[in-house]
C-alpha cells in the first residue's frame, strides 16, 4: 500500500529516491482528539452572534486560522471580512466556550507513534493553525521531550494559513531539509491541501466524521482510519524508506 503510494510520488516528482528524515505532524485531530470540542465550540461561539456555522463546516475547514475562519463566516453571512476587533471578540467567545470543555485528551497512539518516530532517529516537527495556548502549552506536558519549540510552526508564525502552503513550506525552510526528505501525518481536508501544494508526501489519518473521499480527492498519497492504523503500519512505512 505504501510502496505504490512512494513510487507515485517518486516518479511524479521526478526523485531519484524519498528518504524521510522528519515527519512534520499536525496537532488537531492528529496529536489531540479535540476537533469535536473545536467545532463544538465555533458553532456555538458563531450561534452567539447569530451566525450558522454546523460542525460539519467546521471539520470541513479544519486547518484555518481562527481569524481566517470568522473571515469565512462572515463573507458568507454580510459579505465582507470581520474588523480586527469582531475577530478579536468571536475568538475569545469561542476561546472561553473550548476551555469550557475541560483538556482535550491525547489521540489514542499518538503518543506511541511519537515515540517510535523519535526512536528511529527521524526528526519531529510540528504544523498547526492553532492558537489555541492551552494546547500548545500541553504538547511539552503530555509529549514530554518530543517537541521543541524550534521546530514547530504555529498560528503565531504565519501571515497564510492552510490551505495555503506557507506553513508547510516554512516548516520546510526551518527543517533544512528537501521535499524528498520529509512525510506529513495530517487529518483535515484543507491541511492536506496545503502540503500537498508544498509538494510533500501526505499520509492522512481520517480521525473525524469525513468520508475518507474528501481526504483522497484533496490530494492525501495515503488515507488511513486511525493513528492507531498508523501506528500498526508505521513499520511497512518506514521498511519502504
Ligand atoms: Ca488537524
Amino acid at each position: 500500500m505504501f510502496e505504490t503510494a512512494i513510487q507515485k510520488f517518486i516518479s511524479t516528482n521526478n526523485f531519484s529516491e524519498f528518504t524521510p528524515k522528519a515527519i512534520f505532524f499536525d496537532m488537531d485531530g492528529v496529536l489531540f482528539d479535540s476537533m469535536k470540542y473545536h467545532a463544538r465550540a465555533w458553532t456555538n461561539a458563531m450561534r452567539d452572534i447569530g451566525i450558522h456555522f454546523s460542525e460539519y463546516e467546521c471539520y470541513m475547514n479544519e486547518g484555518r486560522t481562527g481569524h481566517s475562519t470568522i473571515d469565512l463566516a462572515f463573507n458568507r453571512e454580510y459579505g465582507r471580512d470581520a474588523t480586527e476587533d469582531e475577530k478579536q471578540e468571536i475568538y475569545r467567545i469561542k476561546s472561553r466556550y473550548f476551555e469550557s470543555y475541560g483538556q482535550s485528551s491525547v489521540m489514542p497512539y499518538a503518543r506511541e507513534l511519537l515515540q517510535k518516530v523519535k526512536n528511529q532517529g527521524l526528526q519531529i516537527f510540528l504544523v498547526t493553525g492553532s492558537g489555541q495556548v492551552s494546547l500548545l502549552d500541553g504538547l511539552q506536558v503530555h509529549f514530554p521531550s518530543i517537541f521543541k519549540k524550534e521546530r514547530m510552526v504555529t498560528a503565531f508564525d504565519v501571515t497564510q494559513c492552510k490551505p495555503h502552503p506557507e506553513p508547510y513550506l516554512q516548516t520546510l525552510k526551518k527543517s533544512g531539509f528537501i521535499r524528498s526528505e520529509v512525510a506529513v501525518v495530517e487529518n483535515a481536508p484543507l491541511g492536506v491541501e496545503s502540503a500537498k501544494a508544498a509538494g510533500l508526501f501526505v499520509i492522512a489519518v481520517n480521525t473525524g466524521p469525513l468520508d475518507e473521499k474528501v481526504l483522497w480527492d484533496s490530494g492525501a498519497d495515503i488515507v488511513l482510519d486511525s493513528m492507531e492504523v498508523l501506528f500498526q503500519k508505521w513499520e511497512n512505512f518506514h521498511q519502504q524508506l
